[in-house]
């Protein structure tokens, strides 16, 4: 079919959000590359939002992924039947994380990990009210909307449920607010869609405190921080804060659609009676999705990822840094944010990468920054092959 046509049909048929989406037709991708069907190559500096983390098309996710569908697809409904990848993949996420985060229940996506979680603390605690912070992105069903850290993207679909407290986030003196009320504090350890926002000094420390005081659950949302992107398996690590409840999604599939909620088998148990089914999901822990995620993580071990993270990091800071209309660059290993003069400045930004073959992407919640979340396994040629573009996209 031909592009442009197959561009109109894609805007006729295939919804969309965005006012203004890039539209860029790809017919492979491998590595770091995107190959457009007009002949350009485009680097992918934000891994589909944090998923591609060991790259696209990686062979051994792919071989695992046919693998996996040859032997079966989906089977049956979550929890009913002993499916090999997924029982495998919870095990080796038992082995990765502390001791209470020992049982996993597979979901589709981030938002959904994050419904499942909110559901199990109320479960768990007998209580109602939910805390999040402001500039929070948690997903976008209407649970999650609900803790959704800007008014702006709420207004117009409510009501939306009740008893939620937003506080600020890095703001030690409001965690008084947390009380024996709350179910559960639904936090990112590192606020992403604020543009890479950092927990000051002590603040997840403090979080934990107050919530174990009061008997709320902490849940940590590690959608978009977890496996691996920040330079640690979890962000928590990086912390010293175990949470209660952790969420998963979006690079944990290896690029193929997987979230979970992890807890305690303790706490977990609360869904199976009183009603029985607390969570019911017919794709959750789809077969070929844990599949690839087993791949992705022997990856991420097997090529050591995780001890370059720092390094590919610093060498895309010194670099961002040395531009005049760079202001700051922000975040943690390949979670970055980098941070322009002001709005207008990065607009025409933006225009500029799609002309030199840069795949780029907002923040939901900052509007002067662009983020750097290439796939982990970008190499330090390709850290600087990226950085001249970048820079050609700042000065032209
Ligand atoms: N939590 C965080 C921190 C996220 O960044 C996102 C997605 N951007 C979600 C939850 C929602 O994930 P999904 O889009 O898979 O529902």
């Amino acid at each position: 079919m031909h592009t442009a046509s197959l561009r109109q049909l894609f805007l006729q048929h295939v919804a969309q959000t965005s006012s203004a989406p890039m539209a860029l037709e790809v017919l492979r991708a491998e590595g770091i590359y995107l190959y457009l069907a007009d002949g350009r190559r485009f680097i992918d500096l934000v891994s589909g939002v944090s998923v591609s983390a060991v790259g696209h098309c990686h062979p051994k996710v792919v071989e695992a992924v046919k693998r996996q569908a040859e032997q079966y697809m989906h089977l049956m409904v979550y929890g009913e039947y002993v499916q090999s990848p997924q029982v495998m993949l919870a095990q080796r996420l038992a082995e990765l994380l502390p001791q209470n985060l020992s049982s996993v229940y597979f979901v589709n996506s981030g938002s959904e990990a994050n419904e499942g979680a909110m559901k199990l603390a109320k479960r768990y605690s007998g209580r109602t009210e939910m805390v999040a912070f402001k500039k929070a992105y948690h997903g976008s069903t209407q649970g999650v909307l609900s803790l959704m850290g800007d008014e702006h993207y709420k207004r117009n679909f409510r009501p939306l449920l009740p008893d939620v407290r937003m506080l600020e986030f890095n703001n030690v003196e409001q965690l008084q607010q947390i009380t024996s009320c709350t179910a559960c504090v639904l936090v990112e350890p590192i606020q992403a869609e604020a543009g890479v926002a950092l927990p000051q000094h002590d603040f997840l420390k403090r979080l934990r405190k107050r919530c174990t005081g009061v008997g709320a659950l902490l849940i940590f949302d590690e959608v978009q921080t977890g496996v691996g992107r920040t330079g640690s398996m979890f962000a928590f690590e990086q912390f010293g804060v175990v949470p209660d409840v952790l969420t998963l999604a979006k690079a944990f599939g290896g690029g193929m659609p997987l979230g979970a909620f992890i807890s305690s088998k303790e706490i977990m148990s609360s869904l199976t009676h009183n009603p029985a089914l607390g969570h019911i999901t017919t794709f959750g822990g789809h077969p070929v999705s844990c599949a690839a995620a087993l791949a992705a993580l022997d990856v991420i071990e097997s090529e050591r990822l995780l001890a370059q993270v720092h390094a590919k990091s610093e060498r895309f800071k010194a670099s961002m840094l040395l531009n005049p209309k760079v202001k700051e660059v922000r975040g943690r290993g390949l979670l970055l944010a980098v941070e322009l003069l002001d709005t207008d400045l990065l607009q025409r930004f933006f225009k500029r990468t799609l002309e030199k073959g840069l795949a780029l992407d907002w923040f939901l919640h900052c509007n002067t920054a662009f983020r750097i979340a290439p796939p982990l396994t970008i190499t330090e040629q390709e850290v600087d092959e990226a950085c001249r573009l970048l820079h050609k996209c700042l000065d032209s």
